[in-house]
């Protein structure tokens, strides 16, 4: 099915790309384009997303410490003692309970950021009407795995992060597998793109080497952000290249190709099973480790046996500090990758330029930081920042 997407009023007035004839750098260049309202907006963010995750560690901390997470199990068993029903009962006590307490910082980061800087007119009823949509879709799907945790801690004691490792492993490859080929087309519109050279030429590069298309679609993703994106879906003789709507609108030909090229690297390179891989090992160790770390810890806090449910939050808590070397392990190798992705494109195209001017101009689009603290780059971020991958894409053999 086609629909129509508009792509006319999400071009950048002036088309910006980069300056060859400038003396300044390409990064003093981006720093220019993106203007600075928006660069204390990039900042604002993530600045935001490491006091939340500061003050839930913290919440939860203080909840186990004070031996509140017991009064709440406690007072969950007045109403029942059927031990998979106080467990949801006690998780979405404990969930609430956070949840009002972190209600003014989120209201700031999803909310009056978003307006302060122009970003959205949403109201404040519609943004509460979102919030409970969400809380209600996630109870749905975080439920039933966090039954069969339980399930798994009762059955095989301090064994139960193998099978918890594995359905969590299982979860991932369904929605790697699912998401983009039948979730995502639910929520947005696709049109082929326009025949000519463009088009010509990407299906012709991709029967080359090897991995034939079923067509080159445009996406309507301007409707939910301002995000400039593009990947590949599908398998075998259905496999599609899909272009986020604001590149289209703003690349030239000759850009889209590279962005083509560099979504094809990932594809030829395995990217996505190396990723899978690497996730499947260190969610298998870290699970391990938790469950090591939880049995040797209960005690710290009075806490006497591992199936009690007011320690839950102790392993929990274990899997928020690992997830300090986790989080940035996966998105070191991640950052690796994009690199590798522009080298292979640049060698495949031959086009250095615009992989450059691409890189430049999504750094308008998308309202992205060009040169995040490096502090903020090695924790949180799965791309290198756009300054220094126009550097090495620059450093890179050809024209
Ligand atoms: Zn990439």
């Amino acid at each position: 099915m086609e629909q129509a997407v508009s792509v006319a009023n999400l071009r950048l007035t002036p088309p910006y790309g980069l300056d060859p004839t400038a003396t300044s750098s390409p990064h003093q260049q981006i720093q220019r384009s993106v203007d600075s309202r928006a660069k204390r907006y990039a900042r604002a963010n993530p600045f935001l997303s490491i006091a939340s995750a500061v003050l839930v560690f913290s919440l939860t901390l203080l909840l186990v410490t004070s031996g509140a997470t017991t009064i709440i199990e406690d007072a969950v068993r007045r109403v029942t003692d059927y031990g998979y029903l106080v467990l949801l009962l006690f998780v979405a006590s404990v969930w609430m309970t956070t949840g009002v307490l972190l209600l003014p910082l989120q209201l700031t980061s999803s909310y009056f950021l978003e307006h302060a800087y122009g970003f959205s007119n949403q109201t404040i009823p519609a943004w509460i009407g979102e919030r409970v949509k969400g809380l209600m879709l996630s109870t749905v799907l975080v439920a039933p795995v966090l039954l069969f945790f339980y399930y798994a801690l009762r059955t095989l004691g301090n064994l139960w992060w193998l099978p918890a490792a594995t359905l969590l492993c299982v979860i991932q490859l369904l929605v790697m597998r699912i998401v983009p080929t039948f979730i995502f087309p639910l929520f947005y519109k696709f049109k082929s793109l326009e025949e000519g050279d463009l088009k010509q030429a990407v299906r012709q590069t991709a029967v080359t080497v090897g991995v034939p298309i079923e067509g080159v679609y445009v996406v309507n993703l301007s409707k939910n952000t301002k995000k400039a994106n593009a990947t590949f879906t599908g398998r075998g003789g259905s496999r599609r290249v899909i272009l986020g709507d604001t590149l289209v609108a703003n690349l030239t030909d000759d850009e889209i190709f590279a962005v083509f090229a560099h979504e094809l690297a990932h594809y030829k390179l395995k990217h996505m099973w190396v990723g899978f891989t690497v996730s499947v090992a260190a969610t298998f160790l870290t699970l391990f480790l938790v469950a090591q770390l939880y049995v040797a810890s209960i005690g710290w806090f009075g806490l006497t046996s591992p199936e009690q449910i007011a320690a839950l939050p102790v392993a929990a808590l274990w899997l928020g500090v690992l997830s300090l070397v986790t989080t940035p392990f996966g998105n070191f190798i991640s950052r690796a990758q994009e690199h590798a992705a522009d080298r292979w494109g640049v060698k495949m195209s031959g086009n250095k330029k615009a992989f450059a001017n691409v890189l430049a101009k999504v750094a308008r689009i998308s309202i992205a930081d060009p040169l995040p603290h490096p502090l903020v780059e090695f924790l949180f971020h799965r791309h290198p920042s756009l300054s220094k991958r126009i550097a090495f894409v620059q450093q890179l053999p050809g024209s």
